[in-house]
């Protein structure tokens, strides 16, 4: 009987061996992936910004089956299928929705991470982990210019961090049952969508919504704020949360964040900043300038993965009195007992997460290997770049621009000779999809048909910023003839 066991076993641990390659193996896996990224980095200057994908369905080669494969086949069908086909958000001609671009030194992070599997969600499994993305969260609320007490939580991204500050602002002034149906929450038509999508998921569907009017750069008009606010509560409506946009993903327009915070104060509303986009570009002189007034919020979100550049999957929200985090999102287990006293606080009491990825070292890395000063010239560059693209613009006859870009997005159209303005800017949009060279996205700006350049993949400079023009130029003159 045991005998037949034993044997049974050593037969398993056999087939199972796979699963732990050895050193050999290790460094030659590890050389094949090397030589692939540097293959992919070289090619980015050179390769389309977007690729139409022929026929979008992956060969059965991906299917998985009982065998294993080798690497030296499984990266070409990578590179072909997934790598190539659609939106290169690596490219320096990335220039739509909201750039970011992955810096090589966090894909290292996560490899690390990824190998101790270090167990972030406690302290007692892993102290240094929890540390150091506690660590890590400070140095972004110093960012926001909160003082001591606050408490935040690495997310997957704006959504999920958009969704816990609902929640800890739901907690925090007790929005529950009868109190929903009356509690008013004040946004723009410029406010992000995951902001209604995080009210849905909170079971906060039935507060009133009101959506206050923007001006003509796109930013919220605190007058009509004021107003609706004074309005509700004499209707006995309870005013409770408004959302400041730093950076709005249309326009990048930031909302007047110190008129905000000041009614929101008078009137005892939970400000809610979205800095999803525009928060990191505090940290370069003009941008901590025109952000000014979001560290008088009670929460913000801020992404890592757009403009500190790590890649897609790390977001963040910080909440100023963090007593509120933690007593929306603290929770016990009885198989969590050991080692539940000591004094540091963990993710997974600040996040409807348990088990997570250990994010922290992805942001971590690139931020000790490079220093903070190539961020912030980074971010200052991008500023620059976008007025740039905005004053050379206007040299080119037909362009019709938007507001000067608070922030690193331009937005403009072509106003054609003959013909419907939208309909021509919709083919703009088609014919330069089909160059590839560059990405840009569009948008609807009233009844607009609207193209954007948001600068922001780290790798974007000047060089990249002329080829758009050029392509601009070259795009619009031949729909023209
Ligand atoms: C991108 C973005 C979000 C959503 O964040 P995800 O990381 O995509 O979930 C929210 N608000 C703004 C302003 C954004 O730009």
């Amino acid at each position: 009987m045991n005998a037949s066991m034993i044997k049974q076993l050593k037969q398993l641990e056999k087939l199972a061996r796979p699963l732990e390659p050895g050193e050999a193996e290790r460094t030659f896996l590890l050389n094949q992936v090397g030589a692939y990224a540097n293959q992919f980095i070289n090619r980015i200057g050179t390769a389309p910004a977007y690729t139409a994908s022929e026929n979008g369905r992956l060969p059965n080669s991906f299917h998985i089956n009982e065998n294993g494969a080798a690497i030296e086949d499984l990266l070409p069908l990578l590179h072909t299928h997934v790598d190539t086909p659609g939106v290169a958000p690596t490219s320096d001609r990335f220039l739509g929705y909201i750039p970011g671009g992955a810096l090589y030194h966090s894909a290292l992070g996560d490899f690390l991470a990824d190998l101790s599997n270090k167990y972030a969600g406690y302290y007692f499994p892993s102290p240094g982990a929890v540390q150091l993305e506690n660590m890590l969260l400070e140095w972004m609320a110093g960012i926001v210019g909160y003082p001591d007490g606050t408490l935040g939580s690495l997310t997957s991204g704006g959504s999920l961090a958009h969704l816990t500050a609902v929640v800890t602002a739901r907690e925090a002034r007790e929005i529950a049952g009868e109190r929903i149906g009356t509690a008013v929450v004040y946004l723009t038509a410029q406010t992000h969508h995951s902001v209604n999508k995080a009210l849905r998921i909170a079971g906060l569907d039935q507060c009133v919504r009101r959506f206050i009017p923007v001006d003509d750069h796109y930013r919220l008009e605190t007058a009509a704020l004021l107003q609706a606010i004074v309005a509700d509560k004499q209707m006995g409506l309870n005013p409770w949360l408004v959302i400041g946009t730093a950076g709005t993903t249309n326009t990048g327009a930031i909302d007047p964040l110190p008129e905000i915070a000041q009614i929101a104060q008078a009137h005892g509303l939970w400000l809610h900043v979205d800095g999803a986009y525009g928060a990191f570009f505090a940290l370069c002189d003009e941008g901590r300038q025109k952000l000014a007034g979001m560290e008088q919020s009670d929460s913000i979100i801020m992404d890592p993965h757009k403009t500190l550049f790590l890649p897609y999957g790390t977001g963040t929200v910080v909440v100023k009195d963090g007593r509120n985090l933690f007593n929306a999102f603290a929770a016990d287990a009885a198989y969590m007992q050991d080692g539940a006293e000591n004094d540091v606080i963990s993710p997974a009491d600040l996040s409807p997460e348990l088990t997570r990825h250990f994010r922290g070292l992805r942001m971590w890395l690139p931020l000790k290997l490079a220093g903070v000063a190539p961020f912030r010239a980074a971010l200052a560059e991008k500023l620059l770049l976008a007025r740039y693209f905005y004053e050379r613009l206007q040299e080119i006859d037909g362009f019709e621009v938007g507001p000067p870009p608070d922030l690193a997005v331009v937005t403009y159209r072509y106003v054609p000779q003959r013909g419907d303005a939208n309909e021509f800017n919709e083919r703009l949009m088609q014919a330069l999809l089909a160059d590839g060279r560059i990405f840009i996205s569009s948008t609807r700006l009233g009844d607009k048909f609207v193209l954007r350049t948001a600068v922001g993949v780290y790798r974007t400079h000047l060089d990249a910023i002329e080829q758009a023009l050029t392509v601009l130029e070259e795009t619009v003159r031949k729909l023209e003839k």
